[in-house]
């Protein structure tokens, strides 16, 4: 049976090492949290005591990390010096692209195969195993990790070199941020001019101002299709979460001199509703601090 290692077994790692699993891989897996471990235990994941043993005889490394610093320090620190030599990583975590490059090119140096792979989708896709990867590597990389991500996710996409992975992910979430605050900031006007929500939906959303924050993820409760917004914005993809990869998108446009006004824009919005505590919410929760609730 191919051993995988997986390390980082937090809200998005458990799942997708679950379904590692269930795809009939032996999966090691660590995590620095105990309750982690114990989760991915009864999924079916083999307990390792660190990431050094974890990766150690493994085919394949994965790590699902909160940020850069934690991947750089898990592969320069623990997997380079344990891994066989063949063996392929996969970074699905998000982070910035440099770093992304220079672990990747880091790993390159030692004679490993790597790619970054972050993804689309929360916790519910990778319980479901129904991510999109986008993935920066090489051709061969990404064919070599084409099936380990596809026990994964729906969809798997080569976005080109290292880094592209992170580049699609930052740029995708940049456009995502910046659409649902206009689209907030549009409905909380349409109200004021007296427009009922459901009537402009049903305009807007055959109109040339539909978007996917829309009609697929409607921020207005009872409108569209079912989203958090009809749970009080519980659930889904937390403030905290666009606030980060906002960042990372301005951070990445500073670096190649990319005009971003409407990322700078919906990066101080999310700031503003971080700030007041709003960080643990779904992102659509914006349209409250839009109304002036
Ligand atoms: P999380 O905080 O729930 O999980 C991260 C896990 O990494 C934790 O369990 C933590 O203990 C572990 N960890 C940290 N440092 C470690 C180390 N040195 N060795 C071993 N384990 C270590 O975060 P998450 O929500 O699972 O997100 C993981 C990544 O996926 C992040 O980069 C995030 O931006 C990205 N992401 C998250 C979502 C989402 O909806 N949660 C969606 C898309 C992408």
């Amino acid at each position: 049976m191919t051993r995988i290692a997986f390390i980082g077994l937090g809200n998005m790692g458990g799942g997708m090492a679950a379904n590692l699993v269930k795809a009939g891989y032996e999966v090691a897996a660590f995590d620095l949290s105990e309750a982690a471990l114990a989760k991915a235990e009864e999924a079916g994941c083999v307990r390792a005591p660190s990431a050094s043993a974890a990766a150690t005889g493994a085919s394949a490394i994965v790590t699902m990390l909160p940020a850069g610093k934690h991947v750089e320090m898990v592969y320069s620190g623990e997997i380079f010096d344990v891994a066989s030599p063949g063996t392929l990583f996969l970074d699905c975590s998000t982070i910035d692209v440099a770093t992304a490059r220079k672990v990747i090119a880091a790993a390159t140096e030692k004679g490993f195969e790597m790619v970054d792979a972050p993804v689309s989708g929360g916790i519910a896709a990778a319980a479901a195993g129904t991510l999109t990867f986008m993935v920066g590597g090489t051709a061969e990389a990404f064919e070599r990790a084409k099936p380990i991500l596809s026990a994964m996710g729906k969809a798997v996409i080569h976005a080109g070199d290292a880094g592209n992975g992170q580049a699609a992910k930052i740029c995708n979430n940049m456009l995502l941020g910046a659409t649902m605050a206009a689209t907030c900031e549009t409905f909380a006007m349409a109200q004021k001019l007296g427009l009922d929500p459901q009537t402009f939906y049903d305009i807007s959303s055959v109109s040339s101002g539909q978007s996917w924050s829309m009609t697929s993820y409607c921020p207005v409760p009872g409108v569209g299709p079912k989203t958090p917004a009809d749970n009080d914005y519980q659930g889904g993809f937390a403030v905290a979460l666009m606030l980060k990869d906002l960042k990372l998108a301005t951070q990445a446009a500073q670096t190649v001199d990319a005009s971003v006004p409407m990322g700078n824009t919906a990066e101080a919005l999310y700031q503003i509703l971080a700030s007041a505590g709003e960080g643990g919410r779904d992102f659509s929760v914006i349209i409250e601090m839009l109304r002036g609730k």
